[in-house]
């Protein structure tokens, strides 16, 4: 039976239900949390957090992908906390989430640095895999890259690099950001390509801030899963024209290769509260449910297609993933049979 991993354990994917793709719990900024205490509230921040998340359980969703990695204050613990007091399931994941460059640690280490050795990322990111982050062992069910406006610059490229390999060990799949104005969904296929990744493992990111079919259509036509996944984050792309582009895309025969997102979070260090309210009312969870799939309907989506978006799709997503990790499992018991 394939599964996935989630928070509070391994999870038959027959049974993620409606799914979505891209949020966050927390997006958090240590350094700040730990010299500027006032600027975050532990237990405010998880009690609020396990509302919003019963909330959509309520609104019909059974399962997050928390996208939040190293880049973005992943604290598995603190996710933990949440997750074993909430109904929706939550998947997390490993990777390194930069524009331009690396923290000085990983910048020192790997091929040509200064310190030198392997590039430690590939290793980092299969460990939280398959062994469990930070001791806990709670494993990642997902890798997490990122591509914006500065283009591939070096350490952007190691990091998809790592991820690529990573998902060759280890089957998971990939989720990314990027920036479609630039078309920087097209220079990551290309490096994942030149690293054997079946491009059907890869969800391109943020697909659905553009509203350029043809730059789309490439896309899709290598074979990538759209996010369309920042719905409700009205001051990059209007919520009509994000719901066009995904009515189009259905029409035009897609609905198998998109998934359904906000890129919301329960809190996010880097936004006020009341800035949120004012600038995006709408960006949080239950807006797809309130108010996305209606307007989706009003444009001839079928319920079909919106179950493909939101249950069928992720489901796909991580049986493939379930299903290479029971292939490669089979490869070394045979290989360990043979040698013992
Ligand atoms: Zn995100």
């Amino acid at each position: 039976m394939p599964t996935v991993d989630t928070v509070t354990g391994p999870l038959p994917t027959s049974a993620l239900g409606r799914v979505l793709m891209h949020e966050h719990v927390f997006v958090l900024n240590h350094e700040y949390a730990r010299n500027y205490p006032e600027t975050w509230d532990d237990a405010a921040r998880t009690e609020d957090a396990v509302s919003k998340l019963d909330a959509l359980a309520d609104a019909g969703i059974d399962t997050i992908v928390d996208l939040t990695v190293l880049g973005l204050g992943r604290d598995i613990e603190r996710v933990r906390a949440v997750a074993e007091r909430t109904r929706v399931r939550v998947v997390v994941a490993t990777g390194f989430y930069t524009f331009t460059e690396l923290p000085t640690y990983l910048r020192l280490r790997g091929p040509g640095r200064m310190i030198g050795g392997d590039d430690p990322m590939e290793d980092m990111f299969v460990r939280d895999i398959e062994v469990g982050i930070a001791g806990t062992g709670i494993r990642a069910g997902i890798l997490k890259c990122a591509t914006d406006a500065p283009g591939v610059t070096p350490d952007v490229e190691r990091v998809l690099r790592a991820v690529a390999r990573a998902h060759l060990r280890t089957g998971a799949p990939i989720s990314t950001h990027t920036d479609p104005r630039t078309a920087r969904g097209l220079d990551q296929q290309r490096i994942f390509r030149e690293e054997g990744v079946d491009l059907t493992a890869v969800v391109i990111g943020h697909s659905g801030d553009t509203t350029d079919l043809d730059y789309l259509q490439r896309l899709l036509d290598a074979g990538s899963y759209l996010g369309m996944d920042r719905f409700g984050l009205e001051p990059l792309l209007s919520f009509d024209d994000r719901v066009r582009t995904v009515a189009e895309l259905c029409a035009r025969g897609y609905a198998e290769r998109m998934v359904l997102s906000h890129d919301a979070s329960c809190h996010s260090h880097n936004f006020d509260p009341a800035y949120r309210a004012e600038h995006m009312p709408d960006w949080h969870f239950t807006h797809i449910t309130d108010a996305v799939l209606p307007a989706l309907r009003e444009r001839g989506v079928g319920d079909e297609q919106i179950d493909a978006m939101l249950v069928g799709n992720p489901r796909r997503i991580f049986e493939a993933a379930s299903d290479g990790r029971a292939q490669r499992s089979g490869i070394e018991k045979r290989w360990s049979d043979l040698s013992g």
